[in-house]
């Protein structure tokens, strides 16, 4: 019997309830809550006849903490599933604090206005000092790592893909195939094709504020940043074929380095095709991607949330999209002396994803780990007292699950290396 409170009612967390629900004999009770309640009424509507996990829904602004904390003392969950967007980490986990409940999300703190002068201030520190630009990084909430020791309670954190089912790999290598891994190459694929010509596959703000940053990877202790889409390699993907992929910056990076000892480099690299760049390009270029707002006919609009408003809803883009996914991790390492090479991967298919829980695979890749790590943290098969990154539990429970849940992995010793 456990209670999960999920916060946010978007793509992913779609996704992660559907799944929650066909499991009823952990997930007896879960709250969906989010700021439009209407999301959520609709989607328990729709679960309801088809599963025996008891779900109520609630209306919270995750931007204020005091919403959150009288929502958990009304509910009374084990733990909060933190599915709305990275700006809210911090409110959840200052509730989570409050009243001694674990927390769970996918996506590490960014703030929704990057021109705050205090948060500015920190940031142009941390630039200097950690050598990467990225707005968003995992200082923050590492910092709760005592106090959630001192209230005995565990934050799991980036429990999605990647972040995610990328660290689990990595530890499922390092207990399994390694001595020491020295290299990992993170590869994202999205072979998916919806149609559309332009339209991003998880929330467009977040997306597009990723993809336009610097890159950067992590090699012999230390970041080396890149340009925007400077480094290209091109990759045979398996049951895909060639795509173009670029660097980018990412999060599992700074707590891999962290957590996987003697690593020398890591890098993330994702595919695009040329009209999702040209048209981020041109986007960028007429300053539809800044988060400054402006004055436009007497009101502040901020233009990337406008275009977010203009953009098809990620949601939407389920029935339309054929194709399939690839993501996984290379290393490359010494066991037993002898160099050694390994690929661990997930292929996942659009379609199927949709004829299952109505979402597309972007969505299913990101939902199920969500609902996987909730999953070790209600079970006890996970945990602590503190804040972790996936990494830092026993792999192998998880492995398992992805197996089981949807998210099958391939795991081959042999393959072609990234140059
Ligand atoms: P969506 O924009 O589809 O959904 C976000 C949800 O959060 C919406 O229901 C939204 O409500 C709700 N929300 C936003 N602000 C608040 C608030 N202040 N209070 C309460 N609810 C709020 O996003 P996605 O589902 O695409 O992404 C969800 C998370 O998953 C993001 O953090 C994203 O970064 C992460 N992600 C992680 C990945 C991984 O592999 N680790 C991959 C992809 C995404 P409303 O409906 O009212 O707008």
């Amino acid at each position: 019997m456990s209670r999960l409170l999920i916060i946010g009612c978007g793509g992913v967390a779609s996704v992660a309830i559907h799944k929650c629900c066909q499991h009823p004999e952990v997930f007896t009770d879960i709250c969906i809550a989010s700021r439009t309640k209407a999301k959520c009424d609709a989607l328990k509507a729709k679960l309801t006849p088809v599963t025996a996990t008891r779900i109520t829904t609630a209306s919270v602004n995750a931007d204020v903490k005091e919403e959150v904390v009288a929502l958990i003392r009304l509910y009374q969950p084990d733990a909060v599933l933190n599915l709305a967007l990275p700006y809210q980490d911090l409110t959840i986990m200052d509730a989570c604090l409050e009243t001694k409940v674990h927390y769970i999300d996918t996506a590490n703190y960014e703030p929704e206005n990057t021109d705050d002068p205090e948060w500015r201030k920190i940031y142009e520190k941390r630039c200097k000092e950690a050598g990467f630009t990225a707005y968003f990084d995992y200082s923050w909430q590492w910092a709760y790592k005592e106090k959630f020791q001192k209230a005995g309670i565990m934050a799991l954190l980036g429990t999605g893909f990647d972040p995610g089912v990328t660290g689990v790999y990595a530890a499922y290598a390092q207990k399994h195939y390694f001595d020491e891994i020295e290299t990992i190459d993170i590869l994202d694929c999205n072979a998916g094709d919806h149609g559309y010509a332009f339209a991003t596959n998880f929330n467009p703000e977040i997306n597009l504020r990723e993809v336009s940053a610097n890159g950067s990877y992590w090699e012999n202790g230390h970041w080396v940043e890149t340009k925007p889409m400077e480094i290209k390699r091109v990759y045979n993907f398996p049951q895909i074929g060639n795509k173009d992929m670029y660097l980018l910056h990412h999060e599992e990076i700074e707590s891999l380095a962290k957590n996987i000892p003697g690593v020398k480099r890591i890098r993330f690299f994702m595919t695009f095709g040329q009209s999702y760049l040209d048209h981020m390009r041109c986007l960028e270029d007429v300053g539809m991607l800044s988060t400054t707002p402006i004055l436009y006919e007497g009101k502040e609009i901020v233009p990337i949330q406008f275009l977010k408003a203009l953009l098809p809803d990620p949601s939407s883009l389920g029935p339309r999209t054929k194709g399939k996914t690839n993501i996984g991790c290379i290393f490359t390492g010494k066991k037993d002396g002898k160099e050694k090479k390994l690929y661990i991967y997930n292929v996942c298919n659009h379609e199927e994803c949709y004829k299952e829980v109505g979402s597309q695979a972007v969505a299913y890749t990101t939902g199920v780990p969500a609902m996987i790590g909730a999953m070790m943290v209600l079970t006890g098969k996970w945990k602590g007292e503190g804040v972790f990154n996936v990494e830092e539990f026993d792999p192998d429970p998880y492995m398992e699950a992805l197996n089981a849940y949807g998210l099958p992995w391939v795991a081959e010793e042999d393959p072609t290396l990234v140059d």
